[in-house]
């Protein structure tokens, strides 16, 4: 970087396993820091140490308050506020959304730089198709609400990319093979690290193949449903969708995002909801 950076907040990535992915960029911008707000000041702080800078850290996350908000983001407006998060991306299944919201409605300067992110990385080594993709991010943790989540994604025509810890990473790909068919998988491992590996297979192979937990990071992908499975849906399979998304919202956007999903008339899908509401 050749200027110094005006005055704002920058959201800088850092590695998520290997330190040289740090690019120039980022390293400036975080040398250039009057404030780095972190989600843990030890871990940034020792990647501070590691590339050989000392700067002014602050915890910050999305239950922060919003003073400790308004305090950045007035900050923002005459310093160099940097928004980082324990590795990769920030905001992407991290904190920094409500920062960025009220920087943006505050009007004061944001830049993001791009960088490390495992969903993104996991997918372009997939070999699985990258044109048009749903990142889930994390599952629920509990197997009900879990399956109510991939029962609302199944019809969706695009691969999908989720987090998962590696304790349950069996679980989850035996769920999915439940849940969404027996799809062509990915399960992406310790990306950038010593062991990176990458285990294709359908689902149920991979959730053998992982029925004893590894070690490490993990990204799971999924491929589209076949195109016989996104035919039309029958009315069955219609109410299911329409009874996970109302969970999460009323009858009109579940019949909304329902529609999106399956290709059915959204006046249907809203009768639907209705009687099924009047059922409840
Ligand atoms: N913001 C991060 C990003 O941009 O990728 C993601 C943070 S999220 C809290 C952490 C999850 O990301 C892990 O549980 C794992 O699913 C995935 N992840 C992070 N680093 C990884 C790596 N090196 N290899 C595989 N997955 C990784």
């Amino acid at each position: 970087m050749s200027l110094p950076p005006k005055a704002g907040l920058y959201i800088v990535p850092t590695p998520i396993g290997n330190l040289d992915d740090l690019s120039k960029r980022s390293h400036a911008l975080l040398a250039a820091a009057d404030v780095i707000a972190c989600e843990d000041t030890r871990v940034t702080g020792k990647l501070l140490h590691l590339i050989g800078l000392k700067r002014p850290l602050v915890r910050h996350d999305d239950h922060a308050s919003d003073a400790a908000r308004a305090m950045l983001i007035a900050r923002a407006a005459n310093e160099i506020v940097v928004l980082c998060c324990d590795a990769g991306t920030p905001l992407i299944s991290d904190p920094g959304y409500r920062l960025v919201r009220d920087a943006r409605a505050a009007g004061v300067h944001i830049s993001a730089l791009p960088g490390p992110n495992a969903a993104i990385t996991a997918l372009s080594m997939s070999g699985l198709p990258s044109d048009r993709f749903l990142f889930v991010g994390f599952l629920p943790a509990r197997a009900g609400p879990r399956k109510s989540a991939l029962q609302e994604i199944a019809a969706v025509p695009a691969t999908l990319v989720f987090y998962e810890s590696a304790q349950r990473l069996g679980a989850s790909l035996s769920t999915m093979a439940e849940i969404l068919g027996d799809r062509d998988g990915f399960v992406a491992r310790e990306i950038s690290k010593l062991h990176e590996t990458g285990v294709s297979g359908i689902l149920s192979e991979l959730a053998q193949n992982f029925a004893a937990p590894p070690k490490g990071e993990i990204v799971i992908i999924v491929a589209p449903p076949k195109t016989e499975e996104s035919a039309p849906m029958d009315d069955d399979a219609l109410r299911d969708l329409l009874r996970a998304a109302m969970v999460r919202a009323p009858p009109a956007r579940a019949a909304r995002d329902v529609a999106r999903q399956s290709g059915a008339a959204r006046d249907r899908l809203y009768a639907m909801a209705l009687e099924i509401q009047g059922k409840a």
